[in-house]
């Protein structure tokens, strides 16, 4: 009797290990796969930033039910690698060989998702891409404050997806702050999410910014893409309010709905 118990115990326990693995398996399917590019042997500050970003999106994803992986290898920017996933981060780096920008350019030009921080959309007279420059929405990089610092941002359209749970203004923390020439906003494809305030200038010490029109967080509607300017240092995360404007920004892109 001993013995029957036993087994009708063991086959119990199967069985209930069995129906909560497949439960868990359709709980668990991920909405859409990330891939996030960085690399560790760029500025320091920037390098934190990856490191910290790297961390508040892992937890995101287990929240909001995506994979979130990461690599240091920009090789692999390969057509066959990024068939795999439905949006692709750059968190502190660009890619810098033929192949990987080709690969990329394919990847967006047939509906791939993009996410890039700071200076991953630098670019100046040596970056020699003029695709990216298109693709950016036609700003070149121009100037930044220095040191970073905390600046009030205004939300241009709290309707959007990405917006759509920030205040009209709020106050970021210390980042360094990209200016553009032309600014993104001249290209009718264009649409900006949140701008520097002009109330912020002048801006900086060692260098500032003291006018212009300064977009930080905007997507060429031409593409499943967003850039935010957010990304120097060891205090991005340090803003419950802009946490929630990383977080959506991430949703939105790889949700690849409404544009
Ligand atoms: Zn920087």
């Amino acid at each position: 009797m001993h013995v029957f118990l036993r087994r009708l115990t063991a086959l119990l326990m199967m069985l209930f290990a069995y129906t909560a693995t497949c439960s868990h398996a359709q709980e668990s399917k991920p909405k859409f796969h990330v891939l996030a590019f960085y690399s560790e042997t760029v500025e320091h500050d920037h390098v934190d930033f990856a490191h910290q970003a790297i961390e508040f999106f892992s937890k995101a994803a287990q929240r909001d039910h995506f994979e979130f992986a990461t690599t240091t290898n920009w090789d692999d920017l390969t057509a066959a690698n990024l068939a795999n996933y439905q949006l692709v981060v750059w968190l502190d780096d660009f890619p810098h060989t033929t192949q990987q920008r080709t690969a990329f350019e394919q990847y967006m030009e047939h509906g791939g998702g993009w996410l890039g921080f700071h200076i991953a959309a630098y670019n100046d007279a040596g970056t020699r891409w003029p695709w990216f420059v298109r693709f950016l929405g036609g700003g070149v990089f121009y100037g930044n404050n220095w040191p970073p610092l905390p600046a009030m941002l205004t939300v241009d359209d709290r309707h959007h997806p990405v917006t759509h749970n920030l205040p009209q203004s709020f106050s970021a923390p210390a980042n360094e702050w990209y200016i553009w020439r032309p600014s993104p906003r001249e290209n009718k494809d264009v649409k900006v999410l949140v701008t520097l305030s002009p109330s912020n200038y002048p801006i900086g010490m060692k260098d500032v910014l003291r006018g212009g029109d300064v977009p930080v967080v905007w997507t060429n509607t031409h593409y499943r893409m967003l850039y935010v300017n957010m990304g120097h240092g060891n205090k991005i995360f340090t803003s419950d309010i802009q946490n929630r404007l990383m977080e959506d920004a991430m949703l939105w892109v790889g949700a690849g709905r409404e544009r």
